[in-house]
Parts: structure tokens; C-alpha cells; sequence
């Protein structure tokens, strides 16, 4: 038996999870975030003081580090070495730490695999840098979901407001364009839409907007 795969790939904070998430519970597919293995990578370097510039630490540490993914309610879970780490991941030092230790080949072959073994087995909606290029190329719908750095930043920066976290408008749209930089020019695997991927600027599109056109070329794909 077949899966659906669906990629949705795209620079940091075009909405790719949000999205995702909701569109997979809407179809009844597995939500896979790629973003959240690599942070939990990220975890494993800082809490080892392996600096993302020390390729030999990151190869060595790579053969040593466990990561899996299980699913609670719904929800992915990342475990590193046994541990839920889901709860740890989501601040700015492991996400600049994901950016930068991302860039290593061995980081990406260890994940990637884990990534194209779970496609195998369920129907996934899965989101990243790399998937419709790289990890599913024979995805059945790729989509490339970007919008600009401007209303990127402004939707972060809003996300803090809401969480009561002071923060400066233009330095995380300064932090948004060094990841796309890092993620668009890194020498194995980089970010870029798909040949075959639907390009979907959100920019002037609400969440709902952007589910529907999804839903909709899903539909389209599926007759
Ligand atoms: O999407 P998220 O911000 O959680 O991803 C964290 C980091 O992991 C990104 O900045 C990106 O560099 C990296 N990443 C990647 N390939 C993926 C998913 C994430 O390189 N498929």
C-alpha cells in the first residue's frame, strides 16, 4: 500500500507548522516537523558543548545521539536518547543552534532517514527546508510556502507581544534573514522550491486562506 505525502517546504516562519498541523488533522494524516529533529539535535550540542562549527564533534556526537519521534493525542512528540524533549526545544538558542548545526551532512543523513521512514508507513503532511528536494521527491503534492521578511517578522514579533516578551521588531527580521541565508545557500541539501512544488506567498493571506487553497489542490491531486 501507498501513503499520501504531502511536503510543505519554506523559509523560517512563513507559517509552514500552523498550517501543516491543521491541514493534517483535517485530512486524518500524521503531522511530521522536521524542524523540531533538528532542534532536538541542536539540544544535544549545547547540553554537550559541541560548537555547530566543530564537524568532527558533530560526525562523532551523530553516532552517539538517538532521536525518534512518537505521537500522544495527536501530538508529535521528539524523544532525544529516551527523553521527551519537546518542551525544551522552542527557545531562541536551540532554534539559532537548529540553523547553524543544520548545515552538517552527518545531522542531516541520521534525520533524513528517519524522516523518509516515517513517510513510508503512514499518510503524512510533513514540513521543512528539504522535503519536496530532497527527503519525499516523489511526494504527491509539494508545496513551497513563503511570504516576506517583513510580515514574517511582524508575525513573530506579534507571537512575543501576545506572550507578554519584549522584542525589536527589525532584529528579528535581521535573524529571519540569516536563516533563510544559511538555510538557501548551505552546500548539501538546501532550501529551494521544488520544481514540481505550488509556490503559495501568504503574505496577504490569512491561516484559513492558505488551508483552503492547500485543501483544495489536495482535492485536486486526490480524484
Ligand atoms: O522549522 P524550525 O524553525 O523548527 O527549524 C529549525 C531549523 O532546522 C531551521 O532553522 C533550519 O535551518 C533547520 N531545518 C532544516 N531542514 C528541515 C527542517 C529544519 O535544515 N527539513
Amino acid at each position: 500500500m501507498s501513503y499520501f505525502n504531502l511536503a510543505i517546504d519554506g523559509p523560517a516562519g512563513a507559517g509552514k507548522s500552523t498550517i501543516a498541523k491543521r491541514i493534517a488533522k483535517k485530512l486524518g494524516f500524521v503531522y511530521v516537523d522536521t524542524g523540531a529533529m533538528y532542534r532536538a539535535m541542536a539540544l544535544y550540542f549545547l547540553r554537550n558543548n559541541i560548537s555547530s562549527s566543530d564537524s568532527e564533534g558533530i560526525e562523532k556526537a551523530c553516532g552517539k545521539v538517538d532521536v525518534t519521534i512518537e505521537y500522544k493525542n495527536g501530538e508529535q512528540l521528539v524523544i532525544l536518547n529516551g527523553e521527551n524533549v519537546n518542551g525544551l526545544i522552542r527557545t531562541e538558542e536551540v532554534g539559532n543552534m537548529a540553523s547553524t548545526s543544520s548545515v552538517n551532512k552527518s545531522v542531516r543523513n541520521k534525520l533524513v532517514e528517519l524522516q523518509q521512514t516515517l513517510a513510508k508507513k503512514e499518510n503524512v503532511v510533513m514540513d521543512g527546508r528539504d522535503i519536496g528536494t530532497f527527503v519525499l521527491p516523489n511526494a504527491d503534492l509539494k508545496i513551497y510556502l513563503t511570504a516576506s521578511s517583513h510580515v514574517r517578522a511582524r508575525r513573530r514579533w506579534l507571537e512575543l507581544q501576545s506572550k507578554g516578551i519584549a522584542a525589536d521588531q527589525e532584529e528579528i527580521e535581521q535573524d529571519i534573514i540569516d536563516r533563510d541565508n544559511r538555510d538557501m545557500n548551505r552546500e548539501f541539501a538546501p532550501l529551494r522550491q521544488a520544481e514540481d512544488a505550488i509556490y503559495l506567498d501568504s503574505s496577504d493571506l490569512s491561516i484559513d486562506e492558505v488551508i483552503g487553497k492547500i485543501i483544495s489542490l489536495y482535492e485536486n491531486v486526490n480524484k
